[in-house]
């Protein structure tokens, strides 16, 4: 697979009240063409710091990149400047944003804004921008184009509006969309419906998808790759069934356990405690505190990415062959869960 994007050793800091946040510290990904990656962790543990940087959004005001490479192709994104980003960001590389609401301007018919990125980029004649636009309202599912394409924001249903959001990311026809958490401020039936488009949309467009959720039961039958953040790190990275199956990250076992489960009644079963605070990193794994494996070493020194297998990584000392053997507390039910 040839490689689309590569995140290289990626450093972000945000400065308030005389502090720094250390809020991405050395995350590397790459992401090939026509893959579909999920970035999963807790709120906090810099899912969205990613995705802004690829995409060069961060508050210019108070976040620094200062360190890394982020390579689109042959580009390097970190040194262009703001005008020379414009012919990558939606072109190249669009978002699709949580909230639809926030995204879209309530004043401006819908149709009008999905042109927008047209006109913008491609300078298309007006009758063929109109045709893609009715065209991409249909792809996204949204019926009667002519009709619907008239309407503003606040006519639509929150599903109609996160597809409108999505016809307005793909509609230049990117080679990456991002999407961060894009079904969570919708009702559940709709999630479900949102995942089902945009894994449908993904071939038909030949197009890679970093995917952004705290939610790994969404991902399971989506992604191919799933990357697991913990404060401003990339703790465990692997496919769907190492992640799911044979994780070795007590952290992704943590977030597996806490995957809502349909069937049985059970309480959900979070993590313990909380993520530390970026502006006072200690020595040692970052996990530590939380973790119920943890050993005299973790407090010491940070674990190094063992890789457990081509492609599988893991940064937690339980991999290191002098560690005691542990093993995954949920190996046994998700394989029974049957997620795939
Ligand atoms: P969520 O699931 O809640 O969206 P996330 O993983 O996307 O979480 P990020 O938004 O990437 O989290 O934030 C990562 C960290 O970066 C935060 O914990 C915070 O410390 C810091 N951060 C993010 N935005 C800002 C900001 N505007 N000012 C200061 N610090 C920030
Ligand atoms: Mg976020």
């Amino acid at each position: 697979m040839t490689n689309l994007l590569e995140v290289s050793n990626l450093h972000v800091e945000f400065y308030a009240k005389k502090k720094t946040i250390n809020a991405l510290r050395g995350v590397s990904f790459s992401l090939g063409k026509e893959e579909v990656l999920a970035i999963v962790g807790e709120s906090g543990s810099g899912k969205s710091v990613t995705a802004k940087s690829i995409l060069k959004l961060l508050p210019p005001q108070n976040a620094k990149i200062v360190d890394g490479s982020i390579l689109y192709k042959e580009t390097e994104l970190t040194q262009l400047s703001k005008k020379e980003m414009v012919k990558y960001r939606g072109k190249k590389i669009a978002m699709v944003f949580q909230d639809p609401m926030t995204s879209l301007n309530p004043t401006m018919r819908i149709g009008e804004q999905i042109a927008e990125g047209l006109i913008v980029h491609d300078k298309l004649p007006k009758k063929e921008v109109w045709e893609k636009v009715h065209r991409m309202l249909k792809l996204v599912g949204i019926p009667e184009p002519e009709y619907n394409s008239r309407k503003y924001p606040h006519e639509l249903s929150g599903g109609m509006r996160q597809r409108v959001g999505i016809a307005m990311a793909l509609i230049c026809e990117p080679s990456i969309l991002i999407a961060d958490e894009p079904t969570t401020a919708l009702d559940v039936s709709i999630q479900a419906q949102i995942i089902e488009l945009l894994k449908e949309l993904q071939p038909k467009l030949n197009m890679s998808i970093i995917l952004i959720t705290h939610d790994l039961g969404i991902v399971a039958n989506m992604a191919d790759r799933i990357l697991v953040m913990y404060a401003g790190e990339i703790v465990e990275s692997g496919t769907v069934n190492e992640i799911f199956y044979k994780s070795r990250h007590p952290y992704t076992w943590g977030l597996l356990q806490s995957i809502p489960d349909v069937d049985s009644k059970k309480p959900l079963k979070g993590i313990d405690g909380s993520p530390p605070d970026l502006s006072q990193l200690t020595k040692g794994c970052s996990f530590a505190a939380r973790c119920p494996y943890v050993l005299d070493v973790c407090e010491e020194e940070k674990p190094t990415s063992f890789i457990i297998d081509k492609g599988h990584h893991a940064s937690c000392w339980l991999n290191d062959e002098r560690a005691p053997m542990v093993e995954s507390p949920l190996t046994f039910k998700n394989k029974e869960k049957k997620i795939m």
